[in-house]
């Protein structure tokens, strides 16, 4: 990481606003390398140099990556006049930048990634990565094989081109039936629509994986954690084109 003033190293950590970080290291109760430091404006490198306050250690940490259980309700934006935000279901979210990684409608559930890290989300979303997302459906209506064949062969859902091939996995196949749906695209309401144009409704739409990310079952909704390195590792290799 390259060098970055004082007083925004601690406050991008949330010390402290930079006029209150500047009293704390008048009051020398920031350290850098073990000595009080003398000006807010110095330099120092996350990674290299031991910054303290109050003789606790304050480590930098430059991207946050949040897996969250999304209920039903809240919309998936970092400001809203009305609704609730999916941002402020993360604790300690001040100061983190978060987004939402694309969007989930207000009445859907389940997975979705947060984080402050622009270049992960660009290469999750842009079209031509193709990023796998697998959602559960509740469907008012008969879904059965020839339903599978029309969502493997592509549906016209009104855009210039039919949506790419999507694999249905059916689990109950009735009046009401339920299905697993895996697509690689993210056009708008894109599951509500594909249902749309074989003449049936999404009554419940709930994303169980995205990018190689499964949901964690011990995340109530409305719950978040962060994700493992593991999982970071995983997303991050999804930067195939194509
Ligand atoms: N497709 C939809 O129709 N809605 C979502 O929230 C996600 C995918």
């Amino acid at each position: 990481m390259k060098d970055i003033r004082l007083d925004k190293y601690l406050a991008d950590m949330g010390i402290g606003t930079r006029s209150e970080i500047k009293k704390y290291i008048k009051g020398k109760l920031v350290k850098v390398n073990g000595l009080p430091a003398l000006k807010s404006d110095i330099k120092v490198r996350p990674g290299r140099d031991f910054i303290e306050y109050r003789n606790k250690s304050v480590e930098y940490i430059e991207y946050y990556y949040y897996l969250l259980n999304k209920p039903a309700g809240v919309v998936s934006a970092v400001r809203d006049n009305i609704h609730k935000t999916v941002i402020e279901l993360i604790p300690d979210s001040i100061n983190k930048k978060l987004f939402p990684v694309g969007r989930l409608d207000i009445d859907t559930e389940g997975l979705l990634l947060i984080t402050n890290d622009g270049q992960l989300s660009h290469n999750l979303l842009a079209p031509g990565k193709h990023v796998d997302k697998t959602y559960y459906a509740k469907i008012d209506g008969l879904v059965n094989d020839s339903t599978v064949s029309a969502f493997l062969e592509g549906l016209d859902i009104g855009e210039k081109k039919n949506t790419l091939p999507a694999k249905l996995n059916i689990i109950k196949s009735g009046s009401i039936s339920e299905v697993e749906i895996t697509v690689c695209e993210g056009k708008y309401h894109q599951i509500k629509r594909m249902f749309e144009a074989v003449g049936m409704k999404v009554v419940y739409l709930k994303r169980i994986s995205f990018g190689g990310i499964i949901l964690d079952d011990n995340l109530a909704l409305g719950q978040c954690r962060q994700l493992t390195e593991d999982e970071i590792s995983i997303l991050k290799g999804n930067n195939y084109v194509i």
